[in-house]
């Protein structure tokens, strides 16, 4: 087992971005506030600074307006020399790297919380890159152990060989909070209130790793994804059908082969064909019908987190 090394230092330069896709509301309202009123986001051993992530496309309430943001944090596009003609979040993946990182360095940030919403009926979903990620891990432990009724998900996104290319993945440590369900362009009173909720909890956990606390091993339960799922299409590449309604808003539910995923507009079913029970998840996200992804298909699995042990107290100047 790999796991990354737990921090040996308090965590003090933590972000907090919102607005990384730039129509989903609860995030972008939440950084907003705190950029004006940022008193909420302080602890006694840090305080969390605000970013507005993608502020073009959150001025056109668009998810992105040249290329997704969220899939730009890799070395390629990071480390490609600048050119004029680069597409803006592009430009903006460098400026958050300057900010936030430079990703995998000593300089990097150490704990960056991105905020999503979907339009998937995920629940409160915590996405990490791995299971090797042992802080990451420990703060999904905690969140849900304070909130056991909102059966927070925990979605570990990174395949084996595949560079990180997120956000978060600037800093040293970092999750994304993944709410839904709600519409892109729609702030839900229930859901941003929950967003803040969390977040409050995120930073009260790093405050409690950096007052001495230590954190037992545990067993851990989580989804990551083993393919994705496009829908039916027409020659001319639009729908021929919809998500059944059997498989709508069923985020992390067991899907058997057999069973209908999608509803043909001529009337008939089309059936799961695969051969094991796999846990779909993000159900008919609308930023996903561009991307070709009607679902995403995930295997559930668990593993064990090693304790986190306490930080030790600097050693006093020798008198
Ligand atoms: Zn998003």
């Amino acid at each position: 087992m790999c796991s990354l090394p737990v921090p040996r230092e308090p965590l003090r330069r933590v972000a907090v971005t919102g607005g990384t896709h730039g129509n989903e509301m609860s995030g972008i309202y939440l950084a907003r506030h705190w950029l004006q009123a940022p008193a909420e986001l302080q602890r006694p051993s840090f305080s969390a600074v605000p970013v507005l992530a993608n502020p073009a496309a959150t001025a056109g309430c668009r998810r992105y307006v040249d290329h997704d943001l969220n899939r730009t944090f890799t070395s390629s596009f990071l480390n490609s020399r600048p050119t004029p003609d680069d597409p803006y979040e592009v430009t903006r993946a460098r400026e958050l790297n300057q900010l936030l990182g430079p990703k995998a360095s000593g300089r990097a940030f150490d704990f960056v919380l991105d905020l999503h919403n979907t339009t998937a009926n995920v629940g409160t979903c915590l996405i990490a890159k791995s299971s090797h990620e042992v802080f990451a891990m420990h703060l999904c432990r905690h969140l849900q152990l304070q909130y056991p009724e909102l059966s927070c998900q925990v979605f570990l996104y990174q395949r084996s060989g595949e560079e990180s290319y997120n956000l978060d993945s600037v800093a040293k440590n970092g999750l994304g909070l993944e709410l839904g369900p709600q519409p892109q362009g729609v702030l839900r009173a229930d859901i941003f209130s929950r967003m803040r909720t969390l977040v409050a909890t995120v930073l009260d956990f790093i405050e409690l790793f950096n007052q001495g606390t230590a954190f037992p091993a545990f067993e851990m339960e989580a989804y990551r994804p083993v393919g994705v799922v496009d829908f039916p299409r027409t020659e001319a590449g639009n729908l021929a059908g919809t998500v059944h309604p059997q498989l709508q808003d069923r985020d992390f539910q067991p899907l058997q082969p057999g069973a209908p995923i999608f509803q043909m507009f001529g009337g008939e079913d089309l059936l799961y064909e695969g051969e094991s029970t796999v846990y779909p998840m993000f159900i008919n996200e609308a930023a996903y019908y561009e991307k070709g992804v009607a679902f995403v298909q995930t295997e559930k699995f668990t593993f064990t987190v090693p304790a986190m042990p306490a930080l030790t107290p600097d050693p006093s100047p020798a008198s």
